[in-house]
């Protein structure tokens, strides 16, 4: 949720460019990989930016989300791109009263003919969770993070709590950044029915899930960099973890008593320790 004043449109494309650019420099969007969607609950106007405009059927009907708007990255867009051109990768879609169909605002600069590939399990996440918090800005972000996708491919991380208990333990911060975990989805095909219902179900629970063999999909209903950040920080202890592996596991990591003493002190609760 966030209060009035709201965010200009032009600090939105300037947000989204940067998280953009950060989740490549974190490796976690090779080519073309990794796809950015942000709700806005409150009215914008996107014909200065984007002038061009037709209809498209949405995947799923929408009709509470009449009249509210969406910034989703292009099909085949460089996450890392969006910074130096955002209305070329970025199209802009408002909600139609029926809830079924949208209009598709877009600039002549669009480098893209149609929306993400993923936009299925965007509006369905968004959709899910403004319906149950009431939330006024939502930003959902996928990503392809190195270490935490490698670790999805070796079978002991393919279960949350064990995921969670390995990745959280190499720095204090990580159990107050990542309080509710990172939840674990088995394998799905991409941009298929079945990855859309398991994520919307994992993102109930956690702010983060791990697409088993894939990547990950992150939201945050504050802003376009704490859902980045979130990415960053899972990375960050997959990547701790990646090393001690290789370092034939001599890192101790936390141990589940002094991260229990960090909630204290933070007053976090967390069921992972
Ligand atoms: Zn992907």
């Amino acid at each position: 949720m966030i209060e009035a004043p709201y965010p200009e449109f032009e600090e939105l494309l300037t947000s989204i460019g940067e998280a953009g650019q950060r989740l490549s420099e974190i490796e976690a969007c090779e080519g073309a990989a990794g796809n950015i969607s942000v709700y806005i609950g409150w009215n914008i106007e996107p014909r200065r930016r984007f002038p061009l405009v037709e209809t498209i059927q949405l995947p799923q009907a929408v009709p509470e989300l009449a009249n509210r708007t969406f910034l989703v990255t292009g099909s085949g867009c460089r996450l890392r791109e969006i910074i130096r051109d955002p209305l070329a990768n970025l199209a802009c879609l408002v909600i139609d009263e029926d809830g079924l169909t949208g209009h598709l605002y877009t600039s002549p600069r669009r480098l893209f003919t149609n929306l993400t590939s993923e936009f299925n399990s965007h509006l369905a996440i968004h959709y899910d969770q403004v319906m149950t918090t009431g939330a006024n800005f939502q930003v959902v972000i996928h990503a392809q993070p190195l270490y935490l996708t490698h670790l999805s491919h070796i079978s002991r991380y393919q279960d949350t709590l064990y995921l969670n208990q390995h990745i959280l333990r190499w720095q204090p911060e990580l159990i107050v950044h990542l309080s509710d975990g990172v939840g674990y989805l088995p394998f799905c095909v991409p941009g298929s029915q079945k990855l859309m219902e398991q994520t919307l179900q994992g993102l109930r629970k956690h702010r983060i899930v791990v697409w088993g063999k894939h990547g990950v999909m992150a939201r945050s209903d504050l802003s376009v960099k704490r859902t980045s950040d979130r990415i960053e920080y899972a990375e960050t202890g997959a990547k701790y973890e990646y090393l001690n592996l290789v370092n034939h596991e001599l890192g101790e990591g936390l141990s589940a008593e002094e991260i229990r003493s960090v909630c204290e002190g933070f007053k976090i609760s967390q069921s992972i320790f």
